[in-house]
Order: C-alpha cells, then sequence, then structure tokens
C-alpha cells in the first residue's frame, strides 16, 4: 500500500529490501520531517534504534558528517522577491528586503494574527468573538482584507506558510488556520517544524516494526467493509478476506477513503457529511538528482523561496536541499501545492523539468553539472492516499459540523 514516507533509494549499491539495515543514501517523496515537538515518534523511532539528523547541514549530534562544512557553515538563502532574486543569510531575513511600507504591513498583520491565535483555543474555537467572521472568510480573504495586505504580494506570501495545508489560500477556512497554528502550540509553520530526518528514511521505522511483527500483519489488504454483527464482533471485508476482530481501529486514511468503506452500522448524517466536507490538499516534492550538491561551491544552502507571484517560479512554492544523510548525492526538492501543482500537472514531464531547470538557472546560475535522475510523485494520484498534507475545513463548515469534529479530533472517533 502507499504510504505518504515512501523513499526512493539512490545508488545501485544498497540491497533492495531495507529491513534490518539503515541506508544513508534515501530521499523521501512524501512525510520526511520530525518537528521537536514529536516526541512520542521520536522515542519510539529511537527505541528501534534509529538516528536523526538536522538539515541542512546534516549533522548527526551536533558533529558535521560533511567533510568540509560547506561554506564555512554560512550558506545564503535564495529569495525571490518582486524583484528579482537576492541572497539572505536566513529565511527570516527575507523581510529585509521589503520595502519599509510592505515591512511595517507584514509586521502589524503578524501582530494580529497572533492575537487572533492565542484567542482562537485548541479545545474551544468558537470562544474566539470573531470565531463565525473568520469561518466564513478565506484565509485568503483574510490576508487581504482583514489584515490589509491584498498589495503587499511578498507579506502576503510570507504568512501563505501560516497555513501548511499544501492548497489555494481562497479554500480553507481562516478559522481553521486561526485554530491549526493555536492547537501546534506555535510549531507549525516556526523553524521547530521541520527540524530533524530519520537517518535511513522516515519510512524505515515502519518497516522495521513490519519486519517484527512477522506474520501478524498483513499488508496489502484493501479493506473495502466493516460489519458489526449481533454478537458484536466486527468483520473486516478486505481484498485479501475477511477477518473476524473484536476491536477495529482506522487510523491514517483521509476522509475520502473512509467514506469508500461500507460500514454497517452506517456512520450517523453528520459524520457522513462532515468527512464529504473535509478534503486534503495536493502537493509533490519534485527531487532532482546530481553528482554531487554543486550550489554549495557557490555558497548557496539550496534553499530558495518565493516570494513574487510570477512565472516560472509560480509553479512552485518552496525549494530546499534535499541531498540524503550520506552526501552521496546532491538533491535539490521543490515543493508545488494546490493550484500551483494542478498547473504543473498540465505540462509534459519535459516541460516541467525545463521550468524547474530554469528556476534552479535563475537562482543559482548556470550549471553544467548533469541532472541525473528526477524523482517526483503526486499525491492526489495514489489511491491509497489521494493528497496530503493533510485535511483542511473549507470556509462555513467547522462552524456547521464542530460536533462532529469534536468527536474526530477529541474522542478519535467516526462511528
Ligand atoms: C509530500 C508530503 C510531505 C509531507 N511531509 C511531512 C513532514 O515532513 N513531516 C510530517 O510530520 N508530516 C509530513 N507529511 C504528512 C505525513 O506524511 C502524514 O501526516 C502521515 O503520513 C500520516 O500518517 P498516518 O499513519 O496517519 O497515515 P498514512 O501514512 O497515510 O497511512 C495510511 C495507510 O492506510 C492505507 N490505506 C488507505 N486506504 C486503505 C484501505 N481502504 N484499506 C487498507 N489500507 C488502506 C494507506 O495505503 C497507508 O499505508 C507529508 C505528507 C506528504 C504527502
Amino acid at each position: 500500500m502507499g504510504c505518504p514516507s515512501k523513499f526512493s533509494k539512490l545508488g545501485n549499491e544498497l540491497a533492495d529490501e531495507v529491513v534490518g539495515q539503515t541506508p544513508d543514501d534515501v530521499v523521501e517523496m512524501g512525510g520526511e520531517w520530525l518537528a521537536t515537538g514529536h516526541h512520542e515518534a521520536l522515542r519510539l523511532f529511537k527505541e528501534l534504534g534509529f538516528e536523526f539528523f538536522h538539515r541542512p547541514f546534516n549533522t548527526l549530534s551536533g558533529v558535521n558528517n560533511a567533510t568540509t562544512p560547506p561554506c564555512r557553515g554560512a550558506c545564503s538563502v535564495r529569495v525571490r522577491s518582486e524583484d528579482g532574486w537576492h541572497s539572505v543569510s536566513s529565511p527570516d531575513a527575507a523581510v529585509k528586503l521589503f520595502p519599509q511600507e510592505e515591512r511595517q504591513a507584514l509586521q502589524k498583520a503578524q501582530d494580529e494574527m497572533s492575537k487572533e491565535v492565542k484567542n482562537t483555543p485548541c479545545h474551544a474555537p468558537f470562544s474566539n468573538p470573531n470565531a463565525s467572521l473568520w469561518d466564513s472568510l478565506s484565509y485568503d480573504a483574510f490576508l487581504k482584507m482583514a489584515l490589509g495586505l491584498q498589495h503587499y504580494p511578498m507579506a502576503y506570501n510570507t504568512l501563505y506558510d501560516k497555513a501548511d495545508d499544501a492548497e489555494a489560500l481562497n479554500q480553507i477556512s481562516a478559522l481553521f488556520v486561526l485554530w491549526q497554528l493555536n492547537c501546534s502550540g506555535g510549531v507549525e509553520g516556526s523553524g521547530e517544524e521541520d527540524y530533524w530526518r530519520v537517518r535511513g528514511g522516515s519510512q524505515a521505522p515502519a518497516i522495521r516494526m513490519a519486519a517484527q511483527l512477522g506474520g501478524d500483519l498483513q499488508l496489502g489488504a484493501h479493506v473495502t467493509a466493516i460489519h458489526r454483527r449481533a454478537n458484536s464482533l466486527y468483520e473486516v471485508h478486505s481484498s485479501k478476506g475477511v477477518v473476524v476482530a473484536k476491536h477495529v481501529i482506522v487510523a491514517g486514511l483521509t476522509p475520502s477513503l473512509i467514506s469508500a468503506i461500507d460500514f454497517q452500522p452506517p456512520l450517523d448524517g453528520a459524520m457522513d457529511q462532515l468527512l464529504e466536507r473535509m478534503p486534503v490538499g495536493t502537493t509533490m516534492k519534485y527531487s532532482m538528482v546530481y553528482e554531487k550538491p554543486w550550489w554549495r561551491e557557490r555558497g548557496y544552502l539550496g534553499k530558495m523561496i518565493f516570494l513574487n507571484t510570477s512565472a516560472p517560479s509560480n509553479y512552485v512554492h518552496n525549494c530546499f536541499d534535499n541531498s540524503p544523510y550520506s552526501w552521496s548525492r546532491g538533491v535539490l526538492t521543490c515543493f508545488t501545492e494546490g493550484a500551483q501543482n494542478r498547473a504543473f500537472l498540465r505540462l509534459t514531464d519535459s516541460e516541467q523539468k525545463a521550468v524547474m531547470q530554469n528556476i534552479l538557472a535563475e537562482a543559482l546560475g548556470p550549471t553544467e553539472e548533469k541532472m541525473i535522475e528526477v524523482l517526483s510523485k503526486n499525491w492526489a494520484d495514489d489511491e491509497y492516499a489521494r493528497g496530503g498534507y493533510n485535511i483542511f475545513f473549507p470556509p462555513g463548515v467547522l462552524s456547521s459540523f464542530w460536533p462532529a469534529a469534536q468527536r474526530i479530533y477529541e474522542q478519535r472517533l467516526v462511528g
């Protein structure tokens, strides 16, 4: 079955199976980073024998595994502002490129937004006095109209990241974004979010656990129906047959995949309708593999931020150095999300590659280095995921369906 942490291995020297070993030449196609606050996952992976490394220099326990620290540890981030490409020392420093008026507008918007996030507690979002208004607005309208960023595209694009939902901002409820930020305790959209990578790849712990479970685990069984019988036992029907169980846990499925399961007794009306109104975003990681991270020799980190709205970079949300732990290859990965993703997918493979090469040439300068491989996966096309990174609530849904949403978020129940 598919899994958002699917990875691709680089280099032929690796064995086909990674069970029991930690390959260092892995590029994740999906979920990749653990936040510093992912305590349970960090604990579990450590228990399973995995180490973590920190991008961008692939440092493990504070030790740099590259022979010489690239750019003496001070590589620059490239920012595409409205007037072209610039180098800055860190993503946060991009604001220095803004005209003074836009910088002030951003500061004011950030202050206002922090206040609203605080007013939208995770356990009671409707205690925000503006809850009903914010839920009737998209996050796009909120940024432009309520926070006054309509004529400040770079300030607008700076706050885009606060809704980490891989979807066009005009589809997402503003209240949902504020609520989500409150629930994440400030981690979402901060430097602590995309922090640790798992040495061996983020899917390796799941593969190791699967090996430990042995014959008790059935893979590739597409569940189509879950029926409760008169004796209170459940029959779980899958492409591999029927299993009878005392308890059933449905975990990890996106709402459209849950709705496709035939539940007996059926889900109640409010839950079924809520699931129909909880879409997931659409995202693709487009990774370009080179023999080595040549951009580092030029003093670049490989991170690119797009604050402008002009072509060709309007296909891309951001790019970053995604080289594997071993540094055996140089990998640049770009995220293309939501409406950008759908526009990008209308291009042929060679047009997509040309767009990406143009972006790299503009940002990092022309190169003779050969792109040896492209690794990409569009998550909406995966029949067992149908998108990523997460669900979001369109305007109005949170207010109308809060009791059913509470059952999901507070009790982890759909049935
Ligand atoms: C491109 C991308 C990048 C991401 N980056 C990050 C990141 O850096 N950090 C982070 O924390 N999160 C990230 N995420 C989100 C993260 O991957 C998900 O939140 C996480 O994988 C969810 O785990 P899960 O176990 O709940 O669901 P999943 O990993 O989706 O597992 C669900 C499983 O159910 C299976 N399944 C589906 N339907 C059926 C069925 N009918 N019968 C049986 N099995 C079924 C699927 O095949 C899948 O294996 C990213 C997601 C994407 C798409």
